[in-house]
């Protein structure tokens, strides 16, 4: 007989619970956990005198594991890790999963180490301009993973993959993807700083393979170098662990409650609600420095910052890094380069497709102190290259087009032909 009652009162209990929480189902906001390496793959490792080896695979579970737990007490998170013990995904595995899953976002957990012993802090990398292709490839081939907002969805009624405008709604994803794993990367950093009272070396564009191939805002979180003495015994500690599992997740937390606030998801418990961001009329880009130097990608007079644009104008190359027509945007890449050591890096406005009133772009395709033989690869290859001998010096020139982006484009397909290390310039007429 008690126990009669007992099961009823259990058995109402339960009803109530479903029909409770059936009233209020919303989607769970689904978050992929990514320990980085695993198995026969250590990562980065350093061995200490006092604390013995500190292994990177180790560092990334122990901080995954306690950031999945501090998800997985909040009821709007579906937490899916891509390994919970010492095992090895591939990373296509890692991948997949997150796009099978449908995930909303994506933190891939790792650390950093270096040769020298000096280097130290944090830094989050997001996917590249460069890899938006690819990762309209993947949104592509994965068309049941392409979720629109309302807003997209009442423009693009119905999604076909053949279809133009369908093309468009997924660009206009894929560049949605990127804004929000900007935005997250600067409160992870911004965490960092000011509560763990961290350095953090920035917000950073890389193309890397767990960032490339998923379906969804993703980011990498370095969180310290292995190799740095005192960050290794943080990294190795309880404390530093639980400190940044907290940081990840208050991230996750302001990142949640942007896209709420996007959805028009209300919570009285939040802050009134801010408008969501408009983009800005003009394009912005860092301004890192002039100089009369041509360095290429990947020079260290370029402080390890990828994508930089070299603009010469006037005997001089202006380097300009990022863009975006979002305020938000242009003030983390503006921290990032001023974190790699640009301290007077300013933002500058670019007006889209703006044609020159007066003079025109071209691209400097090479610079000599000998002239260019008529069988070079260059003046082989392309007709009408224009030849300025400047204080011995011989440079050579070709195209001539009134707005940037052509110039851009121009430079893209000189590549193509093999042309490279070429530099857009600005002709003052
Ligand atoms: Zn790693």
């Amino acid at each position: 007989m008690i126990k009669s009652t007992f099961y009823i009162k259990i058995f109402y209990s339960l009803l109530f619970c479903l029909l409770f929480t059936g009233a209020h189902a919303q989607k769970k906001f689904t978050i992929v956990l990514d320990a980085g390496h695993g198995g026969e793959d250590h990562g980065a490792n350093r061995l200490y005198d006092d604390i013995g080896r500190v292994t990177e695979k180790e560092i990334t579970l122990a901080i995954t594991l306690k950031l999945g737990r501090m998800l997985e007490k909040n009821k709007d998170f579906k937490v899916i890790y891509t390994r919970k013990i010492d095992e090895y995904p591939s990373l296509t595995d890692r991948t997949n999963l997150a796009n099978r899953s449908k995930a909303d976002f994506f933190v891939s957990i790792h650390c950093n180490a270096n040769t020298k012993t000096t280097p130290y802090g944090t830094e989050t990398f997001v996917q590249g301009p460069d890899q938006n292709k690819t990762n309209l490839e993947v949104a592509k081939a994965e068309n049941d993973v392409i979720y629109l907002d309302e807003k997209d969805r009442q423009t693009f009624a119905a999604y076909d993959p053949s279809s133009p405008e369908s093309l468009i709604a997924l660009k206009i994803q894929q560049s949605k993807y990127l804004e929000s794993s900007l935005i997250f990367g600067g409160f992870v950093e911004e965490n960092f700083t000011t509560k763990d009272k961290r350095l953090s070396r920035g917000v950073k564009q890389q193309n890397l393979h767990v960032l490339r191939m998923n379906a969804m805002p993703s980011v990498l979180i370095e969180t310290g170098f292995i190799s740095n003495y005192e960050e290794a015994h943080y990294l190795a500690s309880d404390k530093g662990q639980t400190e940044i599992a907290e940081s990840i997740f208050n991230a996750i937390m302001s990142y949640k409650r942007a896209h709420d606030r996007r959805l028009g998801i209300s919570d009285k418990k939040q802050e009134p609600e801010k408008t969501a961001e408009s983009p800005l009329k003009n394009d912005f880009r860092v301004l890192l420095m002039s100089s009369p130097l041509k360095y290429s990608s990947g020079d260290p007079a370029l402080k390890g910052l990828n994508y930089v644009l070299p603009i010469k104008e006037n005997n001089l190359y202006k380097y300009y890094y990022g863009v975006s027509n979002y305020a938000s945007v242009r003030d983390i890449n503006l921290k990032t380069a001023k974190d790699a050591g640009f301290r007077s890096a300013s933002a500058v406005g670019f007006v889209p497709n703006q044609k020159l009133s007066s003079g025109y772009y071209t691209i400097e395709v090479a610079i000599s102190r000998e002239k260019l033989s008529s069988n070079s690869y260059i003046l082989q290859t392309l007709k009408d290259v224009n030849r300025e001998k400047v204080n011995g010096t011989f440079f050579y020139t070709y195209g001539n087009v009134k707005t940037l982006e052509d110039a851009v484009k121009l430079q893209k397909e000189l590549e193509d032909k093999g042309i490279k290390n070429t530099v857009i310039q600005k002709v003052n007429k």
